[in-house]
């Protein structure tokens, strides 16, 4: 007979964003009459309030602490909205890097749903904290973890009440070359796991064997005479890019009179935090900081930055300065091309089979990464004006919407990731560690999903008691109850 359970003894999970889908990500956590937000940022296939979580579905004025995993604008970007156009009145949390990186990278990004001015007043209620430090709020206890992924990312382990939740955000376990990849919080019985879905189950080649296909990729483009486009988001993995980049040149004289461009505003700015936070990264690029710091120092040359300063790349503020002529490499932003420099690059190099674009991170559904991942005949030109956009077929208008003028895609298209997500082994491997007896599973595709979940499930045959794995949708209530008293 099932008792009746005292709803004081459950903890209710809802998705206000980042449920069977990667975007908007934003999840609200209640339990013994606390309430944690953790992230809140937007969808990047949507423009507009389109793009933001369900924030009409709670209400965010009972939400005691918000906690942000990390700077992308899928986990951070409403956060301005949030502090600036809502009823939210809790207190804010993010580690230090993720705070100074997110200050210029919203600045940079351009959305109607709040302004500047609405970004710089909210900005000094953000509260930064250090990684495996523990802080009470309210009676709830937090701890960020390393989360590998990007410069600042952490996994928040939460404590209400005696219930153990570690929530990983976005979080990669690969050998990188500048971040700390992530590990279980040792010696912790962890009563409830939210993590990552992106990749369900796929699994990623070594990292090794994709560093040598990405540059035989990149090098193969330019050695028939092409142009290489790479799409990235303004910073994060674009520095784990170019490392591997600016090594490779390095060591390869021939390719030295090719230019390697980083087209971001912010390629300085971030070049100082990275700088600052050398000592928050691995120790593989502590190494190269001592060694390329005493080189500088031999060469009675103070002005060189170590290995954030880069010795075969030069940043490109905007298009007008760049001399598209012979070959090249460009990283540019954003990454899933929607529109800015990455999409204007796209529309003018796409026509000539000589070029190539080389995807490294996620691609989003409805997004032109995504589209490009198809190889389709032809692109829609909306950075390109009419008369400039090479003749093609035109659009077929078949919701009478005015005919967008076409560009034929003849560039070659090769995706290798480096987005700095778990593979499903990876992340199977980590959830089975954690062994807490619930699992929730948000921030990745509907098929993805379901896919890590039935492998999850498959692995119950084995257990004595059972693992309950839960996927919830966006605005659907999870009730999960825990009967033991935890704070015994
Ligand atoms: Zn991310
Ligand atoms: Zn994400």
């Amino acid at each position: 007979i099932e008792e009746p359970i005292d709803p004081a003894d459950e903890l209710m999970f809802l998705c206000l964003g980042g449920g069977n889908e990667v975007g908007r990500s934003c999840h609200i956590l209640q339990y013994k009459g606390k309430t944690i937000m953790l992230d809140a940022g937007q969808h990047p296939a949507r423009d507009g309030l389109a793009a933001l979580p369900y924030f009409d579905e709670f209400d965010l004025s009972t939400v005691d602490i918000l906690l942000i995993s990390h700077f992308h604008l899928d986990h951070a970007s409403a956060l301005p909205y949030v502090l600036a156009k809502t009823n939210f009145r809790g207190r804010v949390f993010m580690t230090h890097p993720t705070k100074a990186i997110y200050k210029w990278l919203i600045q940079d990004s351009r959305t109607a749903l709040y302004t500047e001015a609405d970004h710089l007043s909210t900005f000094s209620q953000i509260e930064a904290v250090d990684f495996n430090t523990t802080h009470t709020v309210s009676s709830i206890r937090f701890t960020p973890y390393p989360a590998g992924h990007v410069l600042g990312a952490a996994m928040f382990l939460i404590e209400i009440a005696g219930l153990k939740i570690l929530f990983t955000g976005d979080y990669s376990r690969e050998d990188d070359r500048h971040l700390v990849s992530a590990e279980v919080p040792r010696g912790i019985k962890i009563d409830v796991l939210i993590t990552e879905s992106t990749y369900g189950i796929a699994t990623h080649i070594p990292r090794a064997e994709r560093e040598t296909a990405l540059m035989k990729s990149v090098t193969g483009i330019l050695n028939r005479g092409g142009r290489v486009l790479m799409p990235v988001f303004a910073l994060g993995r674009a520095q784990e890019l170019l490392l591997i980049l600016d090594d490779y040149w390095a060591r390869h004289a021939e390719f030295q009179r090719i230019p390697i461009y980083y087209a971001s505003n912010l390629a300085r700015k971030c070049m100082v935090v990275y700088q600052t936070y050398v000592s928050a990264m691995n120790d593989n690029i502590k190494r190269l900081f001592r060694e390329r710091m005493a080189e500088a120092e031999q060469a009675g040359d103070t002005e060189k930055g170590g290995p954030w300063d880069f010795r075969f790349v030069r940043s490109l503020k905007n298009l007008e300065r760049f001399d598209d002529v012979g070959g090249c490499v460009v990283l540019a932003s954003p990454g899933m091309l929607q529109s800015g420099i990455s999409r204007e690059l796209l529309e003018r190099w796409a026509p000539s089979d000589r070029n190539g674009v080389v995807i490294t991170g996620y691609s989003v559904e409805g997004t032109m990464a995504k589209q490009m991942s198809h190889e389709p005949e032809s692109i829609p030109a909306i950075m390109t004006n009419r008369s400039a956009a090479p003749v093609g077929r035109r659009g077929l208008g078949v919701h009478g919407e005015a005919e967008k003028p076409m560009i034929p895609r003849r560039c070659s298209v090769q995706e290798f990731s480096f987005a700095a997500h778990v593979d499903g082994q990876e992340n199977q491997g980590f959830i089975e560690e954690v062994a807490a007896p619930v699992v929730i599973l948000v921030h990745g595709e509907k098929h993805n999903m379901m896919r890590l979940k039935s492998k999850l499930l498959s692995l119950n045959n084995d257990k004595a008691v059972k693992t309950k794995i839960f996927s919830p949708a966006n605005t659907e209530e999870l009730r999960i109850p825990f009967k033991v008293d935890k704070t015994a």
